[in-house]
Parts: structure tokens; C-alpha cells; sequence
């Protein structure tokens, strides 16, 4: 199998040797074609805005939104969320032309400027049952977008609570403290990270993709051995 890292912009090196650690063929994607024969996709964290320019320009945004269709996987990490999200807020007028998908209300912006960028222990139960490990996860929030709405069929994999003061402008209407987002979920052949496993030596999220990556492909085989027989 081979996992393709749109390579536009942000960190997609570093998901490239994370893969290639984990023995995968990582390949990076500038054009369109590049996405043929891919069985899965990541989309790096970086800044929403310069890659979806730099992905009009090289006319990525219809192969994307075609590649997603087909039901092969596509992670999201960071501005890779933002990218996946139906519904984004905080976007300049106009917006963005993203790919969709998935069926959440993401703020561009929630933890506010590179100030609260911030590092913390996430509780990722589906990735220690999948991956083993510690009941932790440390995750990496830099300029950090969250999922404020989620959909009936997106899976929360994790939540993160914000106290005032890491997030400024974000308070609930009746001005609460404390408010719960979504950082991490899962609907169907997608996956979203609102933090950034590439940049930690912890490669469970990526292992937990790959087994995603692993079933489609396994679906897709057994549906191609039968239509053969028939
Ligand atoms: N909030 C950023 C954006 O709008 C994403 C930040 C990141 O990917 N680290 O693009």
C-alpha cells in the first residue's frame, strides 16, 4: 500500500518519515495525478489558508474532494482538519474552498495565536485499545483548530477541556469557564486530529491509520475477488 502526504505546504515531512519508518510507502502529492493508485491520504497540519491557495493553483481541490469520495481514507491533522470539515468557522469572507466531508463544525482558530499553543495529555481510549501503550497521548497544539459540533455519525476519539485563559475569545454563551471540544474523530473512511502527532515520537496514530488504511484495502480486495467469480 501506498499512503500519499499532500506536500504543499506545513509538515508533511514529517509524516512522510514517520510512515517511512513504520515501513510504509509515503509519496508526496502536488498534482492531481499524483493521487491515482494511492490507497489513503494525509493532509499535514501548516496554515488552512496558504494550502488551499497553493491547492487551487495546482487545481487539487476537485481530485481531493473526488479522491475522498471513493472511500479511501484521509487523515486530517491540524489545518488538514480544517480542510476535512463541512461546516468552518472563523474563515475570512469568502472562505476557503476545502474538501468536506466531514460532518463537524470546526474553529479555524479556537485556541487563539501561536501564544496558546500549548502541549498536553490527551485520554485516547479507541487508540490504546487499538495501539496498546500508555492511556495517554501527548499531544501538540500549535495554533490549533476544534471540533465545536459533531455529527450523529462522527466518533469522538477525544475531547479536551478548555479552562479560560488558553482560549480567550472561545467562552460559551453563558459565559462559562470551562468548555469541552472535540480534538480527535472519526466518521467512516476519515479521520481528524485537531493537534499534531508527526511532531512527537509516539507513532500510534499513525499505526492506527494504517489499520484503517489496511481494512479499506482488504474490503476493497475481497469486493474486486468477488466481482471476478460473478
Ligand atoms: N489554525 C491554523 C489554520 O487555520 C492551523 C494550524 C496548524 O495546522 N498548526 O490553518
Amino acid at each position: 500500500m501506498s499512503v500519499g502526504v499532500l506536500a504543499l505546504q506545513g509538515s508533511f515531512n514529517e509524516h512522510i518519515s514517520t510512515l517511512r519508518r513504520l515501513g510504509v510507502e509515503a509519496i508526496e502529492v502536488r498534482k492531481p495525478e499524483q493521487l491515482d493508485g494511492l490507497s489513503a491520504l494525509i493532509i499535514p497540519g501548516g496554515e488552512s489558508t496558504t494550502m488551499a491557495k497553493l491547492a487551487n493553483q495546482y487545481n487539487l481541490i476537485p481530485a481531493l474532494k473526488k479522491f475522498g469520495a471513493t472511500g479511501k481514507p484521509i487523515w486530517g491533522t491540524c489545518a488538514g482538519l480544517i480542510f476535512l470539515a463541512d461546516n468552518v468557522l472563523g474563515q475570512k469572507k469568502g472562505g476557503q474552498d476545502l474538501i468536506g466531508g466531514l460532518d463537524c463544525t470546526v474553529h479555524r482558530n479556537f485556541f487563539g495565536s501561536q501564544l496558546y499553543s500549548f502541549e498536553t495529555e490527551l485520554e485516547v481510549p479507541a487508540l490504546v485499545e487499538a495501539e496498546g501503550g500508555s492511556h495517554t497521548f501527548r499531544a501538540v497544539f500549535i495554533r490549533a483548530p476544534a471540533i465545536l459540533e459533531a455529527g450523529p455519525a462522527v466518533e469522538v476519539l477525544a475531547d479536551y477541556t478548555v479552562t479560560h485563559g488558553e482560549s480567550e475569545k472561545e467562552k460559551d454563551a453563558n459565559g462559562n469557564k470551562e468548555q469541552k471540544v472535540a480534538v480527535a474523530v472519526r466518521q467512516g473512511n476519515l479521520l481528524a486530529t485537531a493537534f499534531h502527532p508527526e511532531l512527537t515520537s509516539d507513532t500510534r496514530w499513525h499505526s492506527y491509520f494504517l489499520k484503517m488504511v489496511g481494512k479499506t484495502h482488504t474490503s476493497v480486495l475481497n469486493s474486486l475477488a468477488k466481482t471476478d467469480v460473478t
